[in-house]
């Protein structure tokens, strides 16, 4: 593998007295798009909370292109290049679509997205682009939350359960628009509950079990036993 442009070692992470993440140690190569999988509380959200600066973490603990940035704040991480787009979407719901997508870019660094490429990439939120974003579907919102993350011109982009709670039509027009969004080099950390979903758009994949690495493989070459295995942890 090339250098790893994201390297996480020994990662833990507390919420409170409560340990969510456990020695976690990962990889990712620039280009690379990664998979994330595992059960209900086994620490996806807490490990990209990690990465994009919204957990306490320590500084070595995560290395962004040789630099620690386990503790930087959220814009701090941000200005480096890594953006989040949250499970949730939480998009500003006062705000029409573009009014949320130009926030997007006043974070960030400047680069090839603009509104422009968004539309052309998500062409439905032009036509809404002066409704307020709550009027939307669920997976319009979702397009607005990706396209916010993207105009801040990331190279790492963190996408916390891309489909959770959409429908199958939706869910292909965002898969559709993937390779047009990781194409150009940029990198992608992927949290997906649907597991074929995930291996189908991933070359590797990591599933977590209670706040640990169970597998690490290759999307294409791991077995559906291997992840049932790490999956529910049962031997
Ligand atoms: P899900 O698929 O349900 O979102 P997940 O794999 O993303 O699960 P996390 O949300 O990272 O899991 O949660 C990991 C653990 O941390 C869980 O046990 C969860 O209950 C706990 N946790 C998450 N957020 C908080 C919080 N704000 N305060 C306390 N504990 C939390």
């Amino acid at each position: 593998m090339p250098d790893p442009i994201l390297n996480i070692a020994k990662l833990d992470a507390f919420y409170g007295d409560f340990q969510a993440l456990y020695g976690l140690d990962l990889t990712l190569a620039q280009g690379e798009v990664l998979a994330i999988i595992g059960a209900n509380g086994a620490g996806k959200t807490t490990l990209l909370r990690s990465i994009a600066g919204l957990m306490a973490n320590q500084p070595e603990q995560i290395r962004y292109r040789g630099e620690p940035i386990g503790a930087l704040r959220a814009d701090q991480v941000a200005a480096r290049g890594l953006a989040l787009v949250p499970e949730g979407r939480q998009l500003f719901p006062s705000l029409s679509v573009e009014e949320n997508l130009i926030i997007g870019g006043r974070v960030g660094r400047k680069g090839p997205w603009s509104l422009q490429k968004v539309y052309e990439l998500f062409p439905i939120l032009e036509e809404r682009k002066h409704q307020a974003s709550t009027s939307l579907s669920g997976g319009q919102q979702q397009m607005v939350a990706i396209g916010r993350a993207l105009m801040s011109n990331p190279d790492l982009i963190l996408f916390d359960e891309i489909s959770l709670g959409l429908a199958p039509i939706i869910i292909k027009d965002i898969y559709d628009a993937l390779p047009g969004i990781v194409g150009g080099g940029m990198s992608a950390v992927i949290v997906e509950q649907d597991v074929t979903k995930a291996l189908a758009v991933s070359s590797r994949v990591y599933c977590l079990q209670e706040g640990r690495v169970s597998l690490e493989g290759n999307s294409q070459t791991v077995s559906r036993d291997e992840i049932s295995r790490a999956y529910f942890g049962i031997e």
